[in-house]
């Protein structure tokens, strides 16, 4: 189906800076790949004539050179391709190695500059899939393009030249039996961009399933699932595998149609040719013989650009599909969030709704104070990790007021709140790398603030023990679970945000660690912090300044631990029952 033009201008638009990617700084690298590819074209055009020579040369016809000169310049044009051919070598891949480099680092870099809800709210897989199987889909259909559609057209015009030097009565059959496997090709090419982007979808869809599969590795395993698990696998890899064998088809159609009507049109040259050349037309054995060297060489041009053209379509589509997913949704303005916390945050009948008329949280009215350390505690699905989201200002859309000194989170730039806030996960993102990069997240960070950091948070034994450099493993398997919560608390204060929030980034943890590395998070000072838990562990509850205790998306209690117990309520029950 054609869109309309003013679509079409518009993807045009969007997948300019992608396209330029290629061309950055890259300019006389494709000049001179264009150059040795057209200078190759025409040796091995001069040498088809260099061929037609020496045939009439012993057939004995009226030739102008002698075999001596005939031979020459036959060496000639063979040893400058053997130069231009190292040259190409040398060139050719530097150029992909360069143009594919800049693209796909400028997509990373446009990934990294998607803001933190917008990224929630995707699948990680059309990225994964971007940057590796359609990368090399738009190397293969856009790169290649470049250079060789503009090398065949030579080739093709060049031929067809020659042919017409030749003789016009050959020609004008040539381009007769050519224009069959022209349509042929043409007709078939455009199905070749649907069915590569067919592809390339299930290849996302696959990829995101199996990123899914091997996460849950040890779910799987204890739960027995494999089977159920290969039938999930074996599915989607029936699909991509299916969605493959039908671009494969397409394209081995398209190949095979130009080929068929390719030896048709040769072997009707040759025919023609020597019916001619019995006539005595002018034409000449080597004419002939030559001819339909000439005729495979217009030809093969004929095969090849409706494959190279549907590929270069096939390209756009997936970079198109890049772009699109790229694209920067306009920002809800606002102003920058502060960097400093003075007296507190505070919820003024807070409601949230992610389906409307279900509120998850409903008319929270309640303070944080400054530097103070908060436990949210209630039942599963009660609201904390909602109120935490919101807190983080990665929920919009809520009703009454979230104040932070007086200034409501919606006010504030998406993503600038991070400037104040940490947030600790239950999963730490570590990467394969010196525990002192994962710590700092390579900025520059003074030894003594790094260990100042690393005491705090408690990690003091294990720098003594393994010291700084020693390395984290892929995903941080060299710590333990502790640890990584414990690398997450240094994180957030070398950053020295002023609050400090927490949704059971204690949970996959065994009871005694989860304590220390709370009582850690506790011990910190100067820092507000606000800690979602379900371990009710009277000796940390009693450090709390308050206690927010949520039921049904309500604030059902809050207070210290003793007053709350006093009150022998819903956290005394909570309380009890957890013992
Ligand atoms: P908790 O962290 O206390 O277990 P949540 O804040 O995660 O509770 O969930 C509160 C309620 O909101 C639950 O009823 C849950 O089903 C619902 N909820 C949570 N996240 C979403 C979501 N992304 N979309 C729709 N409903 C959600
Ligand atoms: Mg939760």
């Amino acid at each position: 189906m054609r869109q309309a033009a003013p679509q079409r201008a518009q993807q045009r638009l969007r997948r300019k800076p992608y396209i330029q990617q290629f061309f950055r700084g890259n300019r006389p690298l494709v000049a001179l790949c264009l150059l040795i590819r057209l200078a190759i074209v025409a040796a091995n055009l001069a040498l088809s004539w260099g061929m037609q020579q020496l045939i009439d040369l012993a057939a004995g016809g009226s030739a102008r050179f002698t075999l001596g000169q005939v031979a020459a310049m036959n060496g000639l044009l063979l040893a400058s391709m053997v130069g231009v051919s190292a040259l190409s070598y040398a060139v050719g891949p530097l150029l992909y190695r360069r143009a594919m480099g800049q693209y796909r680092d400028y997509a990373f870099r446009r990934i990294t500059q998607k803001g933190v809800n917008a990224f929630a709210q995707e699948s990680t897989a059309t990225y994964l899939s971007a940057l590796t199987s359609d990368a090399a889909a738009v190397e293969n259909g856009y790169l290649k393009c470049l250079v060789d559609l503009p090398g065949q057209l030579l080739l093709f015009a060049g031929s067809f030249g020659l042919m017409l030097w030749y003789s016009l009565p050959l020609t004008l059959g040539a381009a007769a039996l050519a224009a069959l496997p022209l349509a042929a090709s043409l007709l078939a090419g455009g199905r070749l961009a649907g069915r590569e982007r067919a592809l390339s979808d299930e290849n996302e869809r696959f990829l995101r399933m199996l990123k899914e599969l091997l996460t849950g590795f040890s779910v799987i395993k204890s739960f027995g699932a494999e089977q159920a698990v290969f039938g999930i696998f074996a599915r989607s890899n029936g699909q991509v595998q299916t969605a493959k064998c039908r671009r494969d088809r397409t394209r081995s159609a398209i190949s095979n149609i130009s080929s068929i009507a390719g030896a048709a049109a040769q072997l009707g040259i040759m025919l023609l040719g020597v019916w001619l050349a019995l006539r005595s037309t002018g034409v000449t054995a080597g004419i002939t013989i030559v001819f339909v060297q000439l005729m495979g060489m217009a030809i093969d041009p004929i095969q090849q650009i409706p494959q190279l053209w549907a590929d270069r379509k096939a390209a756009l589509t997936l970079i198109d599909k890049l772009a699109a997913a790229l694209e920067s949704q306009p920002q809800p303005g606002g102003a920058p969030a502060p960097t400093a916390l003075r007296q507190g945050i505070r919820l003024e009948n807070l409601s949230f709704c992610y389906t409307p008329g279900t509120p998850a949280l409903q008319n929270l009215c309640c303070t944080f104070e400054a530097g103070k350390c908060y436990a949210i505690v209630g039942g599963s699905g009660s609201g904390k990790s909602t109120l935490l989201q919101l807190l983080t200002g990665g929920l919009r859309g809520y009703t009454g007021s979230l104040l932070y000194d007086g200034r409501q989170v919606s006010s504030f730039l998406p993503d600038s709140l991070f400037r104040l806030i940490s947030v600790i996960q239950q999963s730490v993102f570590l990467f394969d790398g010196t525990l002192r990069d994962n710590l700092t997240l390579f900025s520059a960070v003074p030894d003594a603030q790094l260990a100042g950091a690393v005491q705090q948070a408690g990690l003091g034994a294990l720098v003594a023990a393994r010291g700084l450099d020693t390395a984290c493993g892929e995903g941080g398997q060299n710590l333990s679970g502790g640890e990584r919560q414990r690398v997450a608390i240094a994180r957030s204060l070398l950053r020295q945000t002023p609050v400090l929030l927490a949704d059971e980034a204690t949970a996959a943890l065994d009871a005694a660690t989860s304590c220390e590395v709370t009582q850690a998070l506790l011990d910190l000072e100067g820092v507000t912090r606000i800690l979602v838990t379900h371990r009710l562990e009277e000796t940390l509850l009693r450090q709390y300044d308050g206690i927010l205790v949520l039921k049904n998306g309500r604030l059902a209690e809050s207070g210290t631990f003793e007053a709350l117990m006093a009150q022998k309520g819903y956290f005394y029950s909570l309380f009890t029952v957890a013992q």
